[in-house]
């Protein structure tokens, strides 16, 4: 399985950090070994003193899709969560600065973190009408909701598969809302989609 991530989905967001808004979808990936579930720790690298937490929706794949259409992007996918792609913010700057990849800094060990995944008829609402939430030590930090995404998901899952092939059990992170930080070690970390708590994540 592949880890599709996107880059600067909300404005608010890019704003933050000072990147301009795309005109196409930003897209990177994580390898597997980047996963973290069932709620383990995540210990922060030794080689960043800036890890940020970025909350994002997560989609599962269960079918193959190639060259689809927007419109049909909502027979490709299934399950829903919530993750974070941690980012090693300090060592994404220099390489940002370079013009070289990300990869040092978004698909170390333990860096996508994901929540217990939800049925989509499980939800009460539309892929596109989520809320989610991430709490550091019982504070909400990031606040987003799915209708503010640049590109929507039935344009992300149409537009990766125009030149990559997606397979069931790819996993592809939506982007993250503004409000990204820094997190150190003793922090408690919590998603949340709608009024479900989808995973809780010590760092270390
Ligand atoms: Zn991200």
């Amino acid at each position: 399985m592949k880890i599709i991530c996107i880059g600067r989905n909300y404005a608010n967001h890019a704003k933050e950090l000072e990147n301009s808004i795309p005109s196409e979808p930003v897209i990177f990936l994580k390898p597997q070994t980047a996963l973290l579930e069932n709620d383990r720790p995540f210990h922060i690298p030794p080689w960043s003193s800036d890890l940020h937490h970025e909350i994002e929706l997560v989609l599962r794949i269960h079918r193959e899709a190639k060259n689809i259409a927007s419109c049909d992007s909502q027979f490709y996918f299934d399950e829903v969560t919530v993750g974070i792609d941690f980012t090693a913010r300090d060592v994404q700057s220099r390489l940002k600065a370079k013009g070289h990849p990300w990869e040092r800094a978004k698909a170390f060990d333990d860096s996508a973190v994901v929540g217990r995944f939800v049925k989509l008829e499980e939800l009460e609402k539309p892929i596109g009408d989520l809320r989610f939430q991430l709490t550091k030590n019982g504070e909400i930090l990031q606040d987003g909701h799915s209708a503010n995404m640049l590109f929507p998901v039935s344009d992300l899952i149409a537009e990766i598969s125009t030149f990559m092939t997606l397979k069931p059990g790819d996993l592809v992170f939506t982007g993250t809302p503004a409000g990204v930080g820094p997190i150190k070690s003793g922090d408690r970390l919590e998603g949340r989609l709608e009024d479900r708590v989808l995973f809780r994540v010590a760092v270390q």
